[in-house]
C-alpha cells in the first residue's frame, strides 16, 4: 500500500515535469567508430542527463555540415585524425570555444589557439621494420628513409593521405620546402612498389616480403596484435620511434570541433570537456591503444610495453599551414606513380 501511493506519487511528479523539462542533448557527427565512441558518450549521459545523438560515418560528414549551413542540427564534429578539422575551420564550419578546463587538459600543441579544434587523443607515425631483414639500429630518423642504402624497401600508403601529408607537412616546417622536397623524392625513390592500401596494409607487405620498411600510426600495431590474422603482420616488425636524439617523433590527434550553428551549445561543451576528463581519456587509452591527450592519464599496458619517447611539441596548428604544399610537393615529386 506505501508502495503503491509513492509510485502514485511519482507518477503524478513525472506528468507534471514532462511538458516541462525539454530533454538536454547533443548531437554528434563523429568519423570515430561506435565500439569507442559509444562508452564515453554512455558515461557522459551516466554524469550529466544530457543525451547524445551520434551520426557514424566514414567519410563525407564535413560536406555534409556544409550542405546542411545553419539548418544543420550538429553540434560537434568528431574525427579520426587532424585532417578534416582543419577542412571544416577552412571552410568556416567552425566556433570558437573557450575553456581553462580544455586548455588546461590538452597540451597547446594539440589545440587550436583559437579553440576551433582540440585533439581528444595522440598517436604517433612509427617507422617498422623488418625484424628478419633489417637492423633494428640502421633507421633512426625519418629523415634516414631517404638514404640511399634503402633502395626498393620501402612500403607507404598515398603521399596524398592525410597521415601521409601530415607527416610530411611537419618535415616542410622543420626544414623548409627545398629540403623537403630532397627528402620525398629520396623516399619516393626507395619505394618498393606504388604507394597503396591503408597503413596496416604496409605492415603486411613486411610480413610477405615485398618490403622492408613502412610508416604507420601506432595503434595499428595494438589492433593487428588483436586480430588472429594480423597478429603475425605485428610480430613481423620492430617498432621505431623516429628522431628521438633530435626533434622527437611526429604525432598526431584525433579530435572535435563545435559548429559554427550548434543548436546545443553549452551541452556540446560540456560533452567536449568530458572527452578530456580522466574517465573518457582512460576510454581512449585502453579500447584504441592511443595515447591519452591529458598528461597524467595512464596508458594501456600494450602501449606502455612499446615505451616511453620523446614526442615532436611543434603544435599541430603551426604544421597544419604546410599541408597544402605537402601535397602539392607529392605531385612534384610524383609520389603516387
Ligand atoms: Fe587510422
Amino acid at each position: 500500500m506505501h508502495l503503491l501511493r509513492t509510485l502514485t506519487r511519482l507518477a503524478i511528479a513525472a506528468a507534471l515535469s514532462a511538458p516541462l523539462a525539454a530533454v538536454a542533448e547533443v548531437n554528434v557527427y563523429s568519423y570515430r567508430q561506435p565500439f569507442l565512441i559509444e562508452p564515453i558518450f554512455n558515461a557522459f549521459t551516466a554524469e550529466t542527463g544530457i543525451e547524445v545523438n551520434t551520426v557514424f560515418a566514414k567519410k563525407g560528414l564535413v560536406e555534409r555540415l556544409k550542405n546542411e549551413g545553419r539548418n544543420s542540427p550538429a553540434d560537434l564534429l568528431l574525427t579520426t585524425d587532424s585532417g578534416p578539422l582543419y577542412q571544416a575551420v577552412e571552410q568556416g564550419l567552425t566556433q570558437a570555444v573557450n575553456s581553462e578546463l580544455l586548455e588546461g587538459n590538452i597540451p597547446a600543441e594539440f589545440r587550436d589557439p583559437e579553440g576551433h579544434w582540440f585533439g581528444l587523443s595522440t598517436r604517433a607515425r612509427l617507422i617498422v621494420t623488418s625484424k628478419d631483414r633489417v637492423e633494428a639500429s640502421a633507421i633512426q630518423d625519418y629523415e634516414d628513409l631517404a638514404k640511399e642504402d634503402f633502395k626498393s624497401q620501402i612500403c607507404t600508403r598515398s603521399g596524398k593521405h592525410t597521415y601521409m601529408v601530415a607527416l610530411n607537412a611537419s618535415i616542410i616546417a622543420h626544414h623548409g620546402i627545398e629540403q623537403a622536397s630532397d627528402w620525398l623524392s629520396g623516399v619516393k625513390s626507395n619505394l618498393a612498389r606504388k604507394p597503396q592500401g591503408n597503413d596496416r596494409g604496409q605492415v603486411k607487405a613486411i610480413t610477405q616480403g615485398e618490403c622492408d620498411i613502412a610508416i604507420i600510426n601506432s595503434y595499428y600495431i595494438g589492433k593487428m596484435l588483436a586480430d588472429d590474422e594480423q597478429k603475425a603482420w605485428a610480430e613481423s616488425v620492430n617498432i621505431i620511434f623516429p628522431n628521438q636524439s633530435n626533434r622527437g617523433t611526429h604525432m598526431n590527434i584525433s579530435g572535435a570541433s563545435l559548429t559554427a550553428g550548434a543548436p546545443n551549445r553549452e551541452e556540446a561543451i560540456q560533452l567536449i570537456e568530458f572527452m578530456s576528463s580522466d574517465t573518457a581519456q582512460s576510454i581512449y587509452a585502453e579500447t584504441n591503444y592511443e595515447y591519452p591527450v591529458k598528461a597524467d592519464v595512464a596508458w594501456s599496458d600494450l602501449v606502455k610495453s612499446w615505451g616511453t619517447f620523446k614526442t615532436d611539441e611543434l603544435p599541430l596548428a603551426e604544421i597544419a599551414r604546410y599541408r597544402s604544399d605537402a601535397v602539392k610537393l607529392a605531385d612534384k615529386v610524383g609520389y603516387d606513380n
